[in-house]
């Protein structure tokens, strides 16, 4: 048996981070986000298998084994999308860079020819209890019908920050994107646990009248606040509000998603951070970096450079980028290139989550919280 002829790496590399799912039930859920299989050998090989077991103390608590045929069916998704250009148009999403490198192409089928690569897309894992993380392992034959073999280990890490947030805004707020699996933002390395806040109303909604207008919507012209002292290391401010992105008169909810949804990969692709619209980023101390998306054209207060204190206004919400309605996109990452950095699990120390005991203080899609 070959060892090693396959070489698997992650996205993450290393280590996943952990997200609380009900913390007094000791639930976690973790997302391995990629995986890449690249033929290391000198001889063509078929894959049969890829296993990715979670381990405690080196015992094997869960395993998920993707059979040949979810291979073959991802084999043919992949290859077609980097025929497609796809993997690089979205490259912070797929990181063919950290992942393929310059020369790996990947196989249109389960058949590796020396130097080909299979993809495999995101994964999400329950997890009922600490473990140490994860143990990945793939196997294949070669053409002598010898078995090969590869195999790679993550930890799981529950992150700790090096700062004290506080939530960004004043008022009630509606969380419609958090960490549970129920988020866009989950899926992707550089989003991943990030939020998404929209303002409510004293009627409990997001808007007044039709919002097809975007002074209807509560969340706009809001405040936006410094959520830890800092140094502002971006402040972007050179799009207008998308206003065409709201929903139009006599539109139905179906029709209008449509039509958004058709019209989001022109902010993602190419320079991706526009997806931010007018935004600020602030360093923090231990290299954590707060972002602030979406705010409004000539709003923002802050310069590079400037120190700012928690609390401190910075801008005013808008709906610039890739909004679909007014909110705001805040999230805590562990670099200056945020389209390239790892958001980092928070939680805010001035949060009270209404319709449930905010036990530790991370929020979940669905919360409706007040800061205090
Ligand atoms: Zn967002």
């Amino acid at each position: 048996m070959s060892r090693d002829a396959l070489a698997i790496r992650t996205l993450p590399a290393d280590h996943i981070y952990v997200w609380e799912l009900a913390g007094d039930r000791n639930l976690y859920s973790a997302v391995l986000h990629n995986i890449a299989i690249i033929n290391r050998s000198e001889s063509r090989v078929i894959l049969q298998s890829v296993i990715a077991e979670l381990v405690r103390q080196n015992v094997s608590i869960q395993t998920r084994t993707f059979s040949s045929q979810e291979l073959e069916r991802s084999a043919m998704y992949m290859h077609e999308a980097q025929q497609q250009g796809l993997l690089s148009a979205y490259g912070f999403v797929f990181r063919p860079d950290l992942l393929l490198g310059d020369d790996n192409k990947l196989a249109p089928t389960t058949t590796l020819a020396p130097g080909q690569a299979l993809f495999l897309g995101s994964h999400a894992f329950l997890i009922p209890m600490k473990c140490d993380g994860f143990r990945i392992t793939t196997i294949a034959k070669d053409d002598g019908k010898r078995t090969v073999q590869g195999m790679t280990k993550l930890r799981l890490t529950e992150y700790r920050s090096k700062n004290t947030y506080r939530f960004p805004a004043h008022g009630t707020w509606y969380v419609s994107a958090g960490a549970n699996l129920f988020s866009g933002h989950r899926w992707v390395v550089c989003q991943e646990f990030g939020l998404d806040l929209i303002r409510l109303g004293d009627s409990g909604g997001f808007y007044a009248g039709s919002g097809s207008t975007v002074e209807n919507h509560y969340a706009y012209g809001s405040e936006v606040l410094a959520a830890a002292d800092g140094i502002v290391v971006k402040s972007v401010d050179r799009f207008a509000d998308s206003s065409n992105r709201l929903p139009q008169e006599n539109e139905t909810n179906q029709m209008y998603w449509k039509r958004l949804l058709a019209t989001t990969s022109e902010w993602l692709v190419g320079e991706a951070a526009r997806a931010a619209g007018n935004h600020i980023l602030i360093r923090h101390d231990g290299e954590e970096y707060s972002l602030y998306g979406h705010l409004q054209p000539s709003s923002i207060c802050v310069e590079e450079d400037e120190h700012v204190r928690a609390g401190q206004v910075i801008g005013r919400l808008g709906h610039s980028g890739n909004s679909p309605f007014p909110h705001l996109h805040f999230h805590v990452c562990d670099g200056e290139d945020f389209m390239y950095a790892r958001v980092l699990p928070i939680r805010f120390s001035n949060v009270a989550v209404l319709q449930r005991p905010a036990l530790t203080g991370y929020l979940h899609t669905g919360d409706i919280v007040s800061s205090y």
